[in-house]
């Protein structure tokens, strides 16, 4: 099995076409989705249903709950909010419906997928250091488990000690736990605005990160087209 691994789409169509046609020209078998398929850009449907197309494992971001719910979201900051307010009226009853019902943590062959975090993944915590990641290795019963919501690429390795190495290519050492990161594909937070995914090939073992150019002009076009806040379309260019 040769697994593409992508998540935090974030409405952007653009970055998740271009992802999915590198994924299938570098070969791989299967697709696995980390969730946040919607939310801040303007493509909701579209990737929804792009996504949903693929039939394949998919567990349940953050801003799929918000976009799938009627709750208010008076707590959160004002322009995911803004978005989010957008994207409920976009996607139809059906859409929502599919979007709640997505799982929180699966087990997808030998490794582990979820959102956020494995100890308490309806809490939608980040793991932004080795700390946030010991938490997450109590919970994990795989070898390797892949999330994403930070939408930044990280791998945390677990022997004697947790720790963190690049998120470039890496080999899965027998022995050692893994809890990676596989980055955003719509809306990148590491400083580089190119779409990010990760290919996992479970023969040779093999993880290896991919970022990719887009059209991002005409992404940000659509969220100004939209009415969408105008600062979601000038993050993009800055990978923030
Ligand atoms: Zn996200």
């Amino acid at each position: 099995m040769r697994v593409a691994l992508f998540g935090d789409i974030h409405a952007n169509l653009e970055a998740l076409e271009v992802v999915v046609a590198d994924a299938r020209e570098q070969g791989c078998t299967d697709f696995v989705c980390l969730g946040d398929l919607v939310g801040y850009n303007a493509n909701p449907a579209e990737c929804l249903e792009l996504v949903r197309s693929m039939n394949c494992p998919v567990v349940k971001g953050n801003h799929d709950e918000d976009a799938s719910g009627d709750h208010s979201l008076d707590s959160m900051n004002p322009t995911a909010a803004r978005a989010l307010m957008w994207t409920r009226q976009q996607l139809t009853e059906e859409q929502r419906e599919w979007l709640r019902k997505l799982r929180m943590v699966r087990q997808v062959s030998d490794f582990t997928i979820v959102h956020s975090t494995l100890d308490q993944p309806t809490h939608w915590n980040y793991v932004t250091n080795r700390f946030d990641a010991m938490s997450n290795f109590s919970y994990q019963f795989t070898q390797v488990c892949f999330h994403g919501h930070t939408h930044v690429p990280r791998v945390y390795v677990k022997d004697s000690k947790v720790h963190e190495v690049p998120a470039g290519t890496i080999v899965i050492e027998p022995g050692s736990k893994y809890f990676i990161n596989v980055g955003s594909v719509g809306q990148p937070r590491d400083g580089d605005w190119r779409a990010c995914y990760a290919i996992y090939d479970q023969e040779s073992k093999l993880l290896v990160f991919r970022r990719l150019e887009y059209d991002i002009a005409k992404t940000q076009q659509k969220i100004i087209d939209a009415g969408l806040p105008e600062m979601l379309a000038a993050r993009l260019a800055d990978g923030r």
